[in-house]
């Protein structure tokens, strides 16, 4: 169900939130089957750097499939995306550039247990950047800071919280250097009190400029920090529209049906 955690902070610093006019990804007529499942229907969907969008919907309207889509988690049958000028197809060559500019963060957060939370966020740089190791701490050092937990960097994720482990895994992909980050339900498997803590984490991330699509169903967050918010249901972008219009005045049947269940 859509909460209302996030107290709007009013401090929220916008310098940086700018939307530019390059196009980080574009998305043209997408459709998905699963088997004879009609899971995403002729979606299009161009997002300019700097946006931050917040995708909603019922459970099952296919919002994880679609941004699972966009680094390849899942493959599509028709259509055309494209991330910051490569487009996605078979090409194992292209799945790794995209994969490499698109971070990913999860309802579950998938930290490696029997790795100290150092070893988590230096895995990945080290071994598949073949970054070195002293730099790979460093950087990730430097994201601990930036998700505010760098005394936990020799603990195991078991002994954490979960919304440290989540700001963990958002340190996580902020390592390999990402300049988009796709949120998928980040806060949905967390307890109230740790919900804010990992939404304060995804603001500044948006303050830093950051291209993000988040699905969510935050509505502070999304009031707060988004420039856009979509509506999927059944497969389909319903509506979008700025956070304010969306919210107060919805189009859509179907969105208004929504927003009375959850508001
Ligand atoms: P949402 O994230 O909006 O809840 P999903 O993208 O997870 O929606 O799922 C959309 C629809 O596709 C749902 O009906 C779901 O049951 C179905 N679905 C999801 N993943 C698979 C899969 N791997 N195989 C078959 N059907 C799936
Ligand atoms: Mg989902």
């Amino acid at each position: 169900a859509m909460t209302d955690t996030a107290a709007p902070a009013a401090e929220i610093d916008r310098s940086n939130m700018r939307v530019s006019d390059e196009v980080a990804i574009s998305i043209e007529n997408l459709n998905k089957w699963y088997g004879e499942f009609h899971v995403l229907r002729d979606i299009d969907l161009k997002v300019m750097r700097g946006e931050r969008i917040v995708v909603c919907g019922p459970s099952g309207s296919g919002k994880s499939t679609l941004i699972r889509c966009i680094n390849a988690l899942e493959e599509h049958q028709q259509g055309r995306i494209e991330v910051d000028g490569t487009v996605l197809s078979s090409d194992l060559k292209n799945i790794d550039k995209i994969r490499s500019e698109v971070g990913m963060c999860f309802q579950h957060f998938n930290l490696f247990p029997h790795l100290t939370i150092l070893e988590n966020c230096t895995l990945a740089p080290i071994w598949v950047r073949k970054t070195p190791r002293r730099e790979a701490e460093e950087t990730a050092m430097h994201f601990l800071e930036k998700v505010k937990i760098p005394e936990q960097a020799d603990k195991y994720p078991g002994q954490l919280s979960g919304g440290q482990q989540q700001r963990v895994a958002i340190a996580r992909s902020l390592c390999m250097r990402p300049r988009i980050m796709l949120f998928d339900e980040p806060t949905s498997a967390l307890d109230p009190e740790m919900i804010k803590e990992v939404l304060d984490t995804m603001i500044e991330l948006a303050q830093d400029g950051m291209t993000m699509i988040c699905v969510t169903h935050e509505m502070g967050f999304a009031r707060q920090v988004a420039n856009r918010v979509i509506f999927m249901d059944q497969g389909q972008i319903v509506e979008q529209n700025e956070p304010e219009a969306f919210f107060t005045d919805p189009q859509n049947d179907r969105t208004k049906l929504f927003l009375s269940q959850i508001l």
